[in-house]
C-alpha cells in the first residue's frame, strides 16, 4: 500500500494507456502497489508519486500478454517469452499428468512470469494404456509414436482415464488438454466423454483437433469440436487455429462462427507463422499422412541436427530413433500469397486470441536433458514463435499490413485470453486489464518500433521495441534489458 505520505511502489508515468475491457485509450499516469495497480489517472496526474518512478511517455502502456500455449519449461525459453511481453505462459494444450507436482517444482525453480498448467488427456491416457510415464522426463514426447497408447481404450479404461484426469482438476489443474490429432485411435464416444467431463467439472478442454491426421475431411478436426461443445455443453476450446485448419481455415471459421452464433462455448487461438512444430514422430508425420497434406519430407525441418529431412527413409529413420525430435514442419508457405491469405484469415475470427505454441529450446548437441543458459547460445534451435509471436502480431499484423488495429491487437493478446479463462481460472478476471485492483502485469513498448528478432534459422533472437515488463509489480525487463535474478511468477490454478 502507499505509505503516509501517498507515495506508491511504482509510478509508470504518461504512457499512451490501453485497457481493452474499458475501451481505455489515453496518456495516464499509473500507480502500482505490490502487485496491484492501485490507480489508472487519466490525463496525467503529477500528483501520483512512486518510490520507483518511470517516464514511459511516447510509448504504449499495455497488459502483459497472456499465453494460452507454452510448452516452456525452463528459464531461459519463459525468459524467451517474457522479452517478447508474456507474463502468463500456460501449458493448456498438453498439460501435465500430476499438476500438483508441476506446479511445486515451477515454484521451487522460480519463474519470471505467471505460470499454470491443465490436466493432460495424452500422459494420463498413456498411464492407463501401462506405459511408464513416471520415469520419462517429457513422457508425451517420450511415448509420441509408441504403439503402446496408440489404441482405442477398453471399457473399463475410459473410467480410469475420467478418474485420473477428475483427481487432477481437484488439484488444479486448468482445464483438459487434449492432444487428439496425435491418437487416431482414441473414438468420438471418448473423446465426447472428456468433453462431458469438463461440463461437469465447470472446466474447459484446449484440444489439438484431429484436421491434419485424417485424409477424409478437411474441417473434420474441428467439427469434432464443436460438436462436443453441442452434445455436451463443454467449453471447447480449439489450439493453433491456423496450424490444423491450413487451407481449410475459411470453412473452419464459418463453422466455428455460426457455433458460436448459436451459443456454442467454441474458442480459438493461433500463431503467426506459416511453420508448425512438433516430435518428428507424430502421426500426421508419417510419410503416407505427409502425401494427403500436400507435404514432402523436405518440408520437414528436424531441430537436433538442423538437417532437412532429405528422404522418406530417412524420416522413417528418424522417426523410429527420436520420434520426440522437434521439428519445424512447413504447412503453409509465407511466401505464397494465397498461403499467406489462409494464415492471415486464421486470425480474423472475432474472438480468436493470439497463443504461441511456444517450444523447448533444442540444444546444438541434440540433448534436451542439457540446461540451456541465459543468454541463449546462438547454435541452439526452437520454432521462431518461442520468442516472437506477439512481437511479429503487433509488428506484422498491425503496423505493417494493418490487418489489425493496435488496440483490438492487445486485446487479442490479453483480455480476450483471460475472458476464455475466466470461468475456469478465477485469477483471470484480474489479467488482462488496466484498470484499479488489476494485477499489475504489465508491458511498455514502442508500436513504431516493436518487432520479432527471431527467424527460422536464428530462432531465439528475442523481441525489439519492448522497453519494460512487470509481472506481479515487479520488473523484469527493464530498459530493454531482462533483469536475469527477476522471478516473480506466480501460479495460476483452477477452481478445482
Ligand atoms: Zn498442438
Amino acid at each position: 500500500m502507499a505509505d503516509s505520505v501517498g507515495t506508491h511502489d511504482l509510478v509508470l508515468r504518461g504512457a499512451r494507456t490501453i485497457d481493452p475491457e474499458t475501451g481505455l485509450d489515453g496518456v495516464c499516469d499509473v500507480a502500482v502497489d505490490g502487485a496491484t495497480i492501485i490507480a489508472v489517472a487519466e490525463g496525467g496526474n503529477h500528483a501520483l508519486r512512486g518510490h520507483a518512478e518511470v517516464d514511459v511517455s511516447g510509448l504504449v502502456l499495455a497488459p502483459g500478454f497472456i499465453d494460452m500455449h507454452s510448452h516452456c519449461r525452463d528459464y531461459a525459453s519463459r525468459a524467451l517469452q517474457v522479452c517478447d511481453g508474456v507474463t502468463t505462459a500456460l501449458e493448456l494444450e498438453g498439460g501435465e499428468i500430476d499438476v500438483a507436482d508441476a506446479y511445486l517444482k515451477a515454484a521451487a525453480e522460480g519463474s519470471p512470469n505467471h505460470f499454470g498448467f491443465s490436466a493432460s488427456w495424452a500422459v494420463v491416457r498413456m498411464a492407463v494404456c501401462g506405459l511408464d510415464v513416471g520415469a520419462a522426463a517429457d513422457p508425451f514426447m517420450e511415448y509420441i509414436g509408441d504403439p503402446g497408447w496408440h489404441r482405442a481404450l477398453s471399457r473399463d479404461q475410459t473410467p480410469r482415464l475420467l478418474d485420473g484426469l477428475r483427481r487432477e482438476l481437484a488439484d488444479g489443474a486448468l482445464g483438459i488438454g487434449v492432444l487428439l490429432g496425435y491418437c487416431q485411435e482414441a473414438s468420438a464416444d471418448e473423446y465426447l466423454s472428456v468433453a462431458g467431463l469438463a461440463a461437469e467439472m465447470g472446466t474447459a478442454t484446449f484440444t489439438h483437433v484431429r484436421e491434419l491426421a485424417r485424409p477424409d475431411s478437411g474441417i473434420f478436426g474441428a467439427a469434432e469440436a464443436v460438436t462436443a461443445a453441442l452434445a455436451t455443453g463443454a467449453n471447447m476450446h480449439i489450439c493453433h487455429v491456423n496450424s490444423t485448419s491450413t487451407r481449410n481455415i475459411d470453412h473452419v471459421n464459418e463453422l466455428v462462427g455460426r457455433g458460436r452464433d448459436q451459443g456454442l462455448a467454441v474458442t480459438t487461438e493461433a500463431y503467426p507463422y506459416g511453420a508448425g512444430c512438433t516430435g518428428i514422430g507424430a502421426e500426421f508425420l508419417a510419410p503416407d499422412a505427409l502425401t494427403y497434406q500436400g507435404l514432402e519430407p523436405g518440408d520437414i525441418r528436424y531441430l537436433p541436427t538442423g538437417e532437412r529431412v532429405s528422404s522418406v527413409a530417412r524420416l522413417n529413420q528418424l522417426r523410429a530413433i527420436d520420434p520426440g525430435g522437434i521439428a519445424v514442419i512447413d504447412f503453409l508457405r509465407e511466401s505464397d500469397p494465397d498461403d499467406l491469405g489462409y494464415l492471415m484469415r486464421a486470425f480474423l475470427t472475432a474472438g480468436t486470441a493470439v497463443a504461441s505454441d511456444a517450444m523447448p529450446l533444442v540444444p546444438a548437441s541434440g540433448d534436451m536433458t542439457e540446461p540451456i543458459p541465459w543468454p541463449v547460445p546462438p547454435d541452439v534451435l526452437t520454432h521462431p514463435r518461442t520468442a516472437g509471436t506477439f512481437s511479429r502480431v503487433l509488428r506484422w499484423y498491425v503496423r505493417e499490413l494493418g490487418l489489425l488495429d493496435l488496440t483490438e491487437a492487445i486485446r487479442r493478446c490479453t483480455l480476450v485470453p483471460a475472458e476464455i479463462l475466466r470461468d475456469l481460472a478465477p485469477d483471470m478476471a484480474r489479467k488482462g486489464r488496466i484498470q484499479v485492483g488489476a494485477d499489475a502485469d504489465l508491458v511498455v513498448f514502442d508500436p513504431e518500433t516493436i518487432t520479432d528478432r527471431a527467424t527460422y534459422d536464428e530462432p531465439t533472437l528475442t523481441s525489439a521495441g519492448i522497453h519494460h515488463v512487470f509481472v506481479a509489480g515487479i520488473p523484469v525487463v527493464r530498459d530493454g534489458t531482462l533483469l536475469v535474478d527477476a522471478r516473480p511468477g506466480r501460479p495460476v490454478r483452477g477452481a478445482g
